[in-house]
């Protein structure tokens, strides 16, 4: 059993649950989705493997929705294969896939009580009463609504819905979930908690679970790994921490969190050892990729990485001015105007509280930026 990864990220991230990397469950190759001159899905591929939560993240019309429906067998692929436990599933129709999908509105039958929904589809399956009555007693008792089994839908809140659609999808026993904006019908606080609950439910059962949403820290928080999505591509497939701390590129780097993006120039590379020089200085970077000396690229840097004081110490890397503060309560972010008048975002964790005004930083304050260099980042593009 090892931890899953990709070529991109270091061996020394380990956010991801012990997931067996031995066969992949589901195997996506040089797929793609036309619609038409339109192009919705271009040419992905990916591994899937049991026991994974894994988000596909991007925004509105990057195509994740189509690729989740053709995992379904609702759209099929225009070129390309996708296979499920090593069974090419061209010919399979979605009913005779080991997929089971959760629809972002619940798609749950109203006139039907709790238990009813649930027990839909093993009866159209035919499965035998008593059997039926234990696999509905059972998943109702994993998502904890037993005392509801005899309220309608319209009877329920919102979190109780959404874990009646997800006890209506894995009473079948998929193989592979497929969840179309699982919590995007729930308010921000109960999203939060609701995304804890489905990722211990999701380890209680040990189905696979793909995930379709555009909220980022959503696929954070839920995912073993995640695909950044754009224009029906894969820009990025890492763990969170390897999205977040390793972007590729500035696409990723602004769409998972924000980073100030520095235009650079390569001084050197030996070695891997990468020397860029920036309007902030220069920076020292490791890179395995062939980056030769002259080249442009760019270096981020992300807001929370960097140090904000009034007072300059060794580590002072820059002065500048506050140009403009936003407080959220549990940190501020702040927009700091240099001499060659660029714009540095800086967040600072609030973790004191001010005792009074002269504590708090305010508009027009000197300060003094520090950063660790090794939390930039290289970003090729
Ligand atoms: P959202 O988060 O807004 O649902 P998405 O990433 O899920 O976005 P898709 O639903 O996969 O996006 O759509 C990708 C693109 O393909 C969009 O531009 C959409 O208009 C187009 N598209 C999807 N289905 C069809 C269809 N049946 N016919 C024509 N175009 C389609």
């Amino acid at each position: 059993m090892v931890n899953v990864k990709t070529s991109s990220g270091s061996d020394a991230l380990t956010d991801t649950k012990e997931i067996s990397k031995d066969k992949p469950l589901l195997e996506i190759r040089g797929v793609s989705k036309k619609f038409g001159d339109f192009t919705a899905v271009n040419n992905v591929d990916l591994d899937i493997y049991q026991g994974e939560l894994f988000c596909l993240l991007g925004g509105s019309g990057c195509g994740k929705t189509t690729l989740l429906r053709m995992l379904a067998g609702f759209e099929k692929p225009s070129s390309g294969q996708i296979l499920i436990d090593g069974q090419d599933m061209s010919e399979v129709p979605p009913y005779k896939r080991p997929t089971n999908m959760m629809f972002q509105n619940y798609a749950l039958f109203p006139h039907m009580t709790v238990e009813k929904n649930i027990a839909f589809g093993l009866e159209q399956d035919g499965l035998a009463k008593t059997e039926i009555l234990d696999k509905v007693d059972s998943i109702l008792k994993l998502v904890e609504l037993q005392e509801y089994k005899k309220r309608r839908p319209q009877q329920l809140s919102g979190g109780q819905r959404q874990r009646v659609a997800l006890a209506r999808a894995l009473v079948k026993e998929p193989k592979l979930l497929l969840l179309d904006e699982p919590l995007a019908a729930l308010d921000k606080k109960l999203r939060e908690q609701t995304q804890f609950e489905l990722m211990n439910i999701q380890e209680k059962v040990g189905v696979t679970f793909v995930v379709v949403t555009h909220d980022q820290e959503e696929a954070m928080t839920l995912s073993t790994r995640i695909a950044v999505m754009d224009k029906g591509r894969f820009i990025q497939t890492g763990t969170p921490t390897e999205i977040y701390e390793y972007p590729n590129d500035r696409f990723v780097a602004d769409f998972i969190g924000s980073a100030n993006i520095l235009d650079g120039k390569v001084v050197s590379n030996i070695d891997g050892m990468v020397e860029v020089s920036t309007y902030l200085g220069k920076f020292s970077l490791t890179s395995n990729s062939n980056i030769s000396k002259g080249s442009n690229l760019y270096v981020g840097l992300r807001p929370e990485k960097i140090s904000i004081s009034r007072t300059s110490s060794k580590s002072t890397n820059i002065t500048g001015y506050i140009d403009d503060i936003g407080y959220f309560g549990n940190t501020s972010r702040y927009k700091v105007r240099l001499d060659n008048d660029q714009i540095i975002d800086v967040t600072a964790q609030n973790q004191k509280r001010p005792k009074d005004e002269k504590d708090r930083l305010t508009y027009e304050d000197k300060v003094q930026l520090s950063w660790d260099n090794s939390s930039a980042m290289l970003l090729l593009k």
